[in-house]
């Protein structure tokens, strides 16, 4: 019946994904074109790489399909799943991406630019070449969308939330796949009350009680929240309308400095991978994993206070699935919500770490394969 592949286009890198289709998707092949622009390169992982030179979404596709020649062993792209940042409040599940559905995705710009344009540019390429598959969107936001009012509202005045101003949400795709492994393999705790933390360059925490999202740190954009690898988390508006009223910064400039200079990146002044902050002598590297610990306890106090209890935290992304460092800070403040964990089990990055009586728990992510399965669905 054919192959699928996932993308998931970014502004400087297009990732991908190979699967079997039936009946669970079966990952054959992943890698990347990293550096779009003038000096990209084709990495397959676990295998070789290649210097591409000047390269566009369109051309880094062709030239994933040239790589992933030997992989199809005479099979075809029965389907294509892409990750798109942005559904709106439409799109609460993944949808099929035909003209009606990306003129649609292309009037939510406004609320993604630096994100929707790059993965509709992707969606277009795969359109253009494989004109007869399906194309399924799969989206960041739509895990959210079962969020009550109080937590989908800022408290502006009530025409901004009709004009799109809301609490949308994003790691979706993150949040849905470890839901289903708590369906899977705990389906008593599935029922209670969750808070997921996804730690990886962007980070943030979602409230998942009864299987379903009920708040999460991010809201309009991926900048709320937790701080992250160089975006800001949590910010006072008051500190943007100073910077552009006193410092004349521009939205330009106000947008480079949140999303990019900030985080552990501007706090440390030294970098924002985790791994390198660790190992730093640097107080300021010191400083920089304190507020980032600080803010993700604060925060799993505030989703364990919307869903009225804790019964478990989830621990995933690059830093909470493997930094037994961060996850043992974290969770050192947490006692009085029965969050404790056992140094060995952590060190060893088990499963089951929890010590207390809330359960805490390591389980890695795949967003690729929740796109993989939205695609498979739709070329039965
Ligand atoms: P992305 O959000 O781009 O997918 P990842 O989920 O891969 O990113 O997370 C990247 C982060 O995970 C980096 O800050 C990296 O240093 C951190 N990380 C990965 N492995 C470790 C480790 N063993 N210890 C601490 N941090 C780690």
């Amino acid at each position: 019946m054919g192959l699928i592949l996932t993308l998931n286009a970014g502004s400087s890198s297009l990732k991908f994904g190979l699967y079997g289709a039936q009946p669970e998707p079966d990952l054959i092949v992943t890698g990347q074109v990293e550096k779009l622009g003038l000096a990209a390169r084709l990495v397959i992982d676990g295998g070789p790489q290649t210097e591409l030179g000047p390269t566009d979404h369109a051309q880094a596709l062709s030239q994933i399909m040239a790589a992933l020649a030997p992989y199809l062993d005479g099979e075809i792209v029965a389907g294509i799943g892409h990750r798109i940042v942005h559904g709106g409040v439409a799109h609460s599940a993944p949808v099929t991406l035909d003209e009606d559905a990306i003129a649609k995705l292309r009037a939510l710009i406004p609320l993604a630019p630096l994100h929707q344009p790059h993965n509709l540019a992707c969606v277009a390429a795969a359109r253009a070449m494989f004109p007869a598959a399906p194309q399924v969107g799969c989206f960041d936001t739509a895990f959210h969308r079962t969020h009550p009012w109080v937590n989908d509202t800022f408290a502006l005045p009530r025409e901004f939330y009709d004009m799109g101003v809301r609490r949308y949400g994003f790691h979706g795709l993150s949040y849905d796949y470890i839901t289903g492994v708590l369906h899977r393999d705990y389906p008593e705790l599935v029922l209670g009350k969750v808070a997921v933390a996804h730690l990886g360059n962007g980070a943030s925490i979602c409230a998942v009680r009864n299987g379903q999202s009920v708040a999460s740190t991010m809201g309009f954009s991926a900048l709320d929240g937790l701080p992250m690898g160089t975006r800001s988390g949590q910010l006072d508006p008051g500190v943007v309308l100073y910077l552009m009223t006193e410092h004349g910064m521009s939205a330009e400039q106000i947008t480079e400095l949140l999303y990019r200079k900030s985080g552990l990146l501007g706090l440390s002044g030294v970098t924002s991978d985790m791994r390198t902050l660790e190992a730093s002598n640097d107080p300021r590297a010191a400083q920089a994993i304190d507020y980032y610990v600080f803010r993700i306890q604060r925060e799993i106090g505030a989703m364990a206070a919307s869903m009225g209890g804790l019964d478990g935290v989830v621990f995933t992304g690059g830093i909470g699935e493997n930094s037994s460092y961060i996850r043992g800070r974290v969770t050192e403040a947490l006692g009085f919500l029965g969050v404790t964990v056992n140094t060995g089990r952590n060190a060893a990055n088990e499963t089951e770490i929890g010590a207390g009586a809330t359960r805490v728990l390591i389980i890695p992510t795949d967003e690729e394969r929740i796109i993989a399965r939205a695609v498979a669905r739709a070329v039965v």
